[in-house]
């Protein structure tokens, strides 16, 4: 029977005021009996437009049959076909922009919850499935080594160890995951999740090498040498962009992705670990991503009073997921909209002291579709904080472009490569992720990863 409210199943969650003071996740997750109850709001449509919208295509009706129908394991493993991270993507995709922005339920009401009950799925499976690892191929006695250990790399490694290859990971940090890892916050995605799926990837086989810098321990064309066949970079776009104004060198000046590794790998918010952080009591975020979102309210988190979102653009044109906005408006995070920071004052010894911003007005749009901001004539003010977190968007590293022979970059500074297959311009090189399309988003870089795997299982057949 279906179910006709027009709302989604509201998603328990902590009280903002006592959350934004611990890094428990935001979000508890629905019961059975939500999951169940949101389930039968699907329309089990013939066409399923949701699937459509999602780049790894979860069979997204017949996985929510299931749960409407209490079956939830068999759930997990429908979605497990084509996707082997759904307890991090149902927590952070942007469902409103891909499978739930195509639900049918969403023309008159809210769109069917696919997230929220992924997530259901996924958490359900790791607290009661059997634990046993996927059926794979047997070995071919091919290795193909992957470089980065982000969604892009670890899906492309899933996929390539259930073809029969040996599969090695390469990872620069001394922990797996990437930005699932290093940069989204405990409290969006508890960090023993990615872990559990990293340990899957394990338990099947895939070998995993830390500390390890491609293009610095060894090169692309030495892995060659080494005996892997194909190579896939999967390497990200985790350089950080600065603003050029006076006063980035002072200190209590950080990049968001410094700032949230110090927090999120180097576990700064625990007593007992020794990282190495200012406690701020007042903080300017400069950016309107969901990556100035993250630091804002993990800058809260670790104690600010005061901490203040600046974006040069309005709320109609921020870019960060509404979710992410709604929950940092609920934690007390403030918005200084239409303000651009021109300067970034500080004490005699050095230390970050004032924030100079000037006030924008919107213009006509500019490439990006979006209104031009202009500034207003004689408009400055100062916002007093002791640390500035610059969000304004990451760079790829061209360490790899720079050491691999033949190797081109595409017109975004990025690794050229096809997007169908992620083929580059050397031979057996794939690349995909961030590093080829720039910042983006896990289900993304899951897909191109996917299609990666496809597209080099493809290429090592024809050289048999
Ligand atoms: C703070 C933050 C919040 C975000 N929130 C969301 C969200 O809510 N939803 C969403 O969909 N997306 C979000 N994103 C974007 C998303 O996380 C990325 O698009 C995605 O992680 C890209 O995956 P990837 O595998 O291409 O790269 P990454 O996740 O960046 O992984 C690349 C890996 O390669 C490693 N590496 C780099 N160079 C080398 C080398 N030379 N040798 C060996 N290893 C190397 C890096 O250490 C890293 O582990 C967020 C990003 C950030 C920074
Ligand atoms: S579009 Fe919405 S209602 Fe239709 S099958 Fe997909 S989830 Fe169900």
């Amino acid at each position: 029977m279906i179910n006709l409210v027009k709302e989604k199943n509201p998603m328990p969650e902590q009280d903002p005021m006592v959350r934004n003071k611990n890094f428990k996740e935001v979000s508890t997750g629905y019961t059975a009996d939500m999951a169940i109850n949101e389930a039968m709001r699907c329309l089990q449509c013939r066409k399923k437009p949701c699937t459509g919208g999602c780049p790894v295509r979860v069979r997204i009706p017949e996985f929510i049959a299931r749960i409407a129908a209490g079956e939830f394991e068999e759930a997990y493993q429908v979605i497990s076909t084509t996707s082997s991270l759904p307890a991090i993507c149902g927590r952070v995709c942007p469902q409103e922009n891909q499978c739930e922005g195509r639900c049918v339920q969403g023309l008159k009401g809210e769109p069917v919850a696919i997230g929220r009950l992924e997530r259901f799925a996924a958490d359900w499976h790791r607290e009661h499935g059997s634990g046993e690892a996927a059926a794979q191929a047997d070995s071919n006695g091919r290795k193909v080594a992957v470089v980065g250990s982000g969604p892009a790399g670890l899906a492309c490694a899933g996929d390539l160890i259930a073809k029969g290859y040996g599969v090695t990971v390469y990872e620069s940090l001394h922990k797996e995951g990437g930005v699932l890892a290093y940069g989204i916050p405990e409290f969006r995605l508890p960090k023993d999740i990615v872990s559990s799926e990293v340990s899957a990837l394990k338990d099947r086989g895939v070998c995993f090498i830390n500390n390890a810098v491609v293009g610095m321990s060894m090169t692309v064309d030495e892995l060659f040498e080494d005996g892997f066949e194909a190579v896939f970079v999967g390497t990200g776009a985790g350089l950080p962009q600065f603003m050029n104004i006076p006063g980035e060198n002072l200190l209590g000046v950080y990049s968001a992705n410094e700032y949230l590794t110090r927090i999120n790998l180097m576990k700064a918010y625990k007593p007992e670990y020794d990282t190495p952080i200012q406690i701020s009591r007042k903080v300017a975020v400069i950016g309107g991503g969901n990556v100035a979102m993250d630091a804002a309210r993990c800058a809260k988190r670790m104690g600010a009073e005061e901490v203040h979102i600046v974006y040069r653009r309005s709320m109609e044109e921020i870019p960060a997921r509404q979710e992410e906005i709604h929950h940092a408006i609920e934690e007390g995070i403030h918005f200084q909209l239409l303000t651009n920071p021109v300067a970034i004052r500080g004490t005699e010894k050095g230390y970050v002291c004032g924030l100079e911003c000037v006030e924008m007005e919107l213009g006509e749009p500019d490439a990006s579709g979006r209104r031009r901001p202009v500034e207003k004539k004689d408009s400055n003010f100062v916002l007093e904080v002791d640390a500035v977190i610059m969000a304004i968007g990451t760079r790829l590293n061209k360490l790899i472009l720079e050491t691999t022979e033949n190797l081109s970059a595409n017109s975004r500074g990025g690794i050229g490569a096809e997007e169908e297959t992620g083929a580059t311009s050397c031979p057996g090189v794939f690349a995909g992720g961030d590093a080829v399309t720039g910042a983006a988003t896990v289900i993304l870089a899951m897909g191109a990863g996917k299609n990666a795997a496809d597209s080099i299982d493809r290429y090592l057949e024809k050289r048999v």
